[in-house]
């Protein structure tokens, strides 16, 4: 976890004055929403809080059956909100619910090794180390699974 006045803080000079105030609450804002998901792990400068803000956090391990996930592999699913799940659980157990907000879970894009862009890929933002685990019993997630698999997602 971060103290995010620290960093944000650290930031200030790499903005004008006039849209500084405007700029840092945006900052803040994503900071915050960020870290109430458990979000970035490696923050160097203000312009990668922004990147990591708005990224995908990949997190390693199924929340069911505790899987590695790594960021390369193509057994990666989430939902919207980077809830992740090995494929087999997303399919077999969860029937492409999420447990955790009902909705449709797809595959994990990968993000590349590379940066070929300046500041973006692995090396710049790295996959999250913490592990998550299902907060929910199987029943409970069955139950929620059953009520929502047959129901379209966008109908949901
Ligand atoms: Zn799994
Ligand atoms: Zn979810």
């Amino acid at each position: 976890m971060y103290e995010s006045s620290v960093r944000v803080r650290k930031y200030e000079p790499m903005w004008p004055s006039d849209t500084r105030d405007y700029e840092l609450a945006i900052v803040q804002r994503k900071f915050e929403a960020a870290r109430r998901t458990g979000g970035f792990d490696a923050l160097a400068n203000g312009e990668e809080l922004l990147h990591s803000a708005s990224m995908l956090t990949l997190h390693p391990n199924c929340e069911i059956c505790d899987a590695d996930l790594p960021p390369e592999t193509d057994q990666a699913r989430i939902c919207t909100y980077e809830c992740t799940y090995c494929a087999s659980c997303a399919e077999a157990v969860l029937k492409g619910v999420c447990p955790n907000c009902g909705g449709n879970i797809v595959p994990r894009p990968i993000r590349p090794k590379g940066a070929w862009r300046s500041g973006t890929g692995l090396d710049n933002h790295p996959a999250s180390t913490t592990r998550r685990h299902n907060k929910y019993s199987v029943e409970d997630r069955k139950a929620l699974s059953d009520k929502l698999k047959d129901t379209p997602a966008q109908d949901r």
